[in-house]
């Protein structure tokens, strides 16, 4: 390894902690300027990164991809002209898809418009109204006392017009059509773990599987605006829905804490088993939670319609840490080693996929005729034709494309090494195989 390969690795960490701080003052939402600039910083690391445009009015499945929203300015004002909640301080401070408004108005009406945590009355709230259409603004609850006034003066320059929402994919070609995908929303604006820590670390994840010498499978990495654009994207790739093996969305991986990995709506799919035994057999400090159909977009991908075998690897759950939708989601919540450490648990989770050897029966409607085959011969005497003969018949149930050889030693008993060795010989007589290559 060259000296400047070895910087380039040693710092991978940095380069993701000066990713997100790239990103972060950028005003992102489910649609808007904010999410193309950040397409385009993303490009700047994934130069095949294709942007998809999904114009303003589109049916995509039970949705309608809505009006397009950007901001110019938008701020409260005493009448004397005295700024006292300004969006140029902190997009936080506007309600996120803020309709427009100007006019004056008495504080009492002001108030019912601001949103504030009084638990945390240091903190400005994040909140959204994508659906519902309204203005509002956030703030810290301790300055409220500072809106002494009769009335103010509210300005939110803001536009919702006809326009496009736009996700990103990288897809990286494998010898296999069968993909395995991450997904991350890139909706949020100036939040840091919630949710630039996802996307700087994809973007290390993409150029390493990018990079990665003769690929098993194909890889897909979608930046996707939360919901909508998850659910934009599946209504036009069901056809690559269907040939998904295994999916983790990506979420909340720069601030410090164990991991944990949610798993997928059926709990038991081959991704479930993987992420499990990475975090188990790297001995990180983690946590396994059974699916619930909250937080982010698994619950789309995971949809009865699709059921992509979809799970979520975090550090700290979602919702679950004080800074969460708050302005203490920033800068210093998040870290290049914390970064660095989920990018790892990461390459490993694609390292598995890649390795562990995945067979299909080609003959699963009852048992295939062993005896004409000479299978029970091959398999030598004794006791450990017994013993083969076992490991023989867990790899005809189980090789269903879903269970690799390493998933059903740890669910047999029986030495992998011993299994591989009876594939092997089921393969060479043609009951087994390793599933279809591209082309
Ligand atoms: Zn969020």
């Amino acid at each position: 390894m060259s000296n400047s390969v070895a910087n380039h690795e040693a710092d991978v960490g940095g380069r993701m902690y000066a990713h997100a701080t790239e990103l972060f003052p950028i005003c992102r939402s489910i649609t808007g300027k904010g999410v193309r600039d950040t397409l385009a910083s993303i490009r700047g690391r994934l130069p095949n990164l294709r942007v998809v445009a999904v114009p303003s009015g589109t049916k995509v499945n039970d949705w309608v991809v809505p009006d397009e929203w950007n901001v110019n300015e938008a701020f409260v004002e005493s009448l004397d002209g005295h700024r006292v909640i300004d969006f140029a301080d902190h997009n936080l401070h506007l309600v996120n898809y803020s309709v427009p408004f100007t006019g004056t108005v008495e504080r009492e009406e002001l108030l019912r418009h601001i949103h504030t945590i009084p638990d945390a009355p240091n903190l400005i709230p994040y909140r959204t109204s994508y659906y519902q259409r309204n203005w509002g603004f956030c703030l810290q609850h301790d300055r409220l006392d500072q809106l002494v006034d009769a009335e103010y003066r509210v300005v939110v320059d803001s536009t919702l017009e006809a326009g496009e929402l736009n996700y990103g994919e990288l897809y990286v070609r494998g010898r296999r059509e069968e993909e395995i995908v991450f997904s991350t929303h890139i909706c949020h604006p100036s939040l840091a773990n919630d949710n630039l820590s996802g996307i700087a670390m994809m973007t290390e994840l993409a150029r390493y599987v990018d990079e990665l010498p003769d690929r098993k499978y194909s890889y897909r990495f979608l930046y996707v605006p939360g919901t909508i654009g998850a659910i934009a994207w599946l209504a036009g790739n069901a056809d690559v829905a269907a040939r998904i093996g295994g999916m983790v969305v990506v979420a909340l991986v720069g601030a410090a804490g164990p991991l944990h990995y949610k798993t997928s709506p059926d709990r038991n799919e081959r991704v479930d088993r993987i992420v499990r035994r990475v975090l188990r057999q790297g001995e990180y400090e983690h946590v396994v939670r059974d699916f619930s159909p909250y937080g982010y977009d698994e619950r789309q991908y995971g949809s009865p319609g699709y059921r992509i075998p979809v799970g979520s690897l975090t550090r700290r759950p979602y919702g679950e840490y004080p800074e969460y939708h708050t302005s203490a989601d920033n800068l210093d919540l998040i870290d290049a080693v914390t970064l660095e450490e989920s990018l790892r648990v990461y390459k490993d989770v694609v390292n598995a996929f890649e390795r562990e050897e995945v067979y299909h029966n080609r003959y699963p409607y009852g048992e295939p005729q062993l005896g004409r085959r000479g299978l029970y011969d091959q398999l030598g005497g004794g006791t450990t034709a017994a013993e083969d003969r076992m490991a023989m018949l867990w790899i005809l149930n189980l090789s269903d494309g879903s269970h690799s050889l390493t998933d059903i030693a740890e669910r047999s008993g029986i030495d992998e090494s011993d299994l591989r060795r009876v594939a092997a010989i089921l393969e060479d007589r043609a009951v087994i195989d390793r599933g279809m290559n591209v082309g």
